[in-house]
């Protein structure tokens, strides 16, 4: 068993498959210097201080060895050769295999403009793109976050933790205008803004201007430039599907598999961030990025190559943590014909379902577990609910759901 990429998907397929009682020698193959970590406080609680290195790992480091899984780190794999069934690494050391999983995740993607190759205009992805973050953070440091996604709110909400000042750029008219729909977009906006956040939407970044190499502003369109002394660029993600392309296996935007990680090579199974997936419960192909789909795959390859039966698709659900809000959200919005507010955004206690028809499609849940937990069992439920009843704070989520 060889696993390319020891990320949370593989680091994770790696140990189900033992704690499945596959009995086979597996190699854990990664690019990066350490075992495989949780990426979600880079933006969070490790950047704010508040979480160590240490509590990022999966499993220490002694629990590979342990577990009779070789963990080959700081080694890129160059090339996969399915005829011969091996993978080649960079420094020219080959490893042959029964069974592939390819856990490559995926990058953060660039912006290719000029300036942007001075020091301080910086993403992140990896631990070590989060210790120069770190670095660039603290009082009265000023930092441009290009992106208004989950992860540059994410860092911008950290980043005033640590005292910096935050300008958020976005290209869009409105926030986080790919993965959210309102009254959310509007609610975040203000939140951040009200904890010294501003904002320059519907702006088209230039390019990045600097002194002596150092990044001093970012220059916009038809506006006056932001001053900054460090830049994050949060624009999405790039797939880290070449290999896969390169060895012929199909991809879009993503190494496509079935619903059960399976590449169409009955050798090869991809997991993560890396693949473009089958959504059974929106009965379409879709890309993920998600810590829950890490595990719902790896869960699926781990099980098919010991020989268990594959488990039940899981509805998919996400977080975001920023200032004392805590993210839910459950589902995909789409085809959705109409959208019930419950609570009262003022209060920062609320949540909004996403509707087609009578049934929940998606829930983006503000400080409300119980709504998140009971939308995340009416969209796997497909059950019609009460619009009147769901916008009800009186009646309990238990009741609307029962
Ligand atoms: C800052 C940040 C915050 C996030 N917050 C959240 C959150 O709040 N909630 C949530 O659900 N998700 C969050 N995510 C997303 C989540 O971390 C990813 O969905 C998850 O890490 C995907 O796991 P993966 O194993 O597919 O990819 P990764 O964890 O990226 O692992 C892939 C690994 O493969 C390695 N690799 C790539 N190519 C090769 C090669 N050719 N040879 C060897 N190794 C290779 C990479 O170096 C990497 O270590 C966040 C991500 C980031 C970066």
């Amino acid at each position: 068993m060889v696993i390319v990429g020891a990320g949370h998907a593989g680091g994770t397929a790696a140990a189900l498959l033992r704690s499945y009682g596959y009995a086979e020698p597996i190699t854990l193959i990664g690019e990066e210097p350490i075992a495989p970590y949780q990426r979600p406080p880079l933006s969070k609680a490790w950047l704010k201080g508040e979480a160590d290195a240490e509590s990022l790992m999966l499993k220490p480091e002694s629990f590979y060895a342990g577990a009779g899984i070789e963990l080959v780190l700081g080694a890129r794999v160059t090339s996969l050769k399915r005829s011969e069934r091996t993978v080649c690494l960079a420094d020219g050391r080959s490893f042959a295999y029964d069974s592939l999983i390819l856990a490559m995740g995926a990058r953060a993607r660039a912006l290719p403009i000029r300036g942007a190759d001075l020091a301080g205009v910086l993403s992140l992805r990896s631990a070590s793109d989060a210790e120069a973050l770190k670095g660039a953070l603290g009082p009265g440091r000023r930092l441009a976050v290009v992106g208004g996604g989950y992860i540059g709110l994410e860092v911008a909400a950290s980043a005033r933790f640590l005292g910096a000042e935050v300008v958020v750029i976005e290209r869009e008219a409105a926030i986080l205008a790919r993965v959210a729909k309102e009254p959310l977009c509007s609610f975040l906006t203000r939140y951040h803004e009200a904890r010294g956040v501003a904002f320059e939407v519907g702006a088209m970044v230039e390019a990045f201007e600097g002194e002596a190499g150092h990044v001093t502003g970012v220059r916009l369109a038809g506006r006056r430039a932001v001053a900054c002394d460090a830049v994050l660029i949060g624009v999405g993600l790039a797939r880290n599907d070449d290999l896969a392309r390169e060895a012929g296996l199909e991809c879009v935007a993503g190494v496509v598999v079935d619903g059960e990680a399976r590449t169409a090579d009955p050798q090869v199974f991809a997991i993560g961030d890396v693949t473009h997936r089958p959504i059974p419960h929106y009965a379409r192909m879709f890309w993920l990025e998600s810590v829950a789909n890490a595990l719902e795959q790896a869960r699926q390859a781990a099980s098919i190559i010991a020989g268990r039966p594959a488990p039940p698709h899981e509805v998919t659900w996400n977080w975001s943590d920023q200032y004392d809000l805590k993210l839910q959200f459950a589902g995909l919005a789409f085809d959705i014909d109409d959208m019930v507010v419950r609570g009262d955004p003022a209060g920062a206690k609320f949540a909004v379902f996403h509707l087609k028809g009578d049934t929940v499609q998606a829930v983006e849940a503000v400080n409300a577990p119980a709504e998140f937990m009971a939308g995340r069992q009416l969209i796997g439920q497909r059950r019609p609910i009460s619009r009147a009843r769901l916008a009800d704070t009186a009646v309990s989520m238990k009741e609307v759901a029962a």
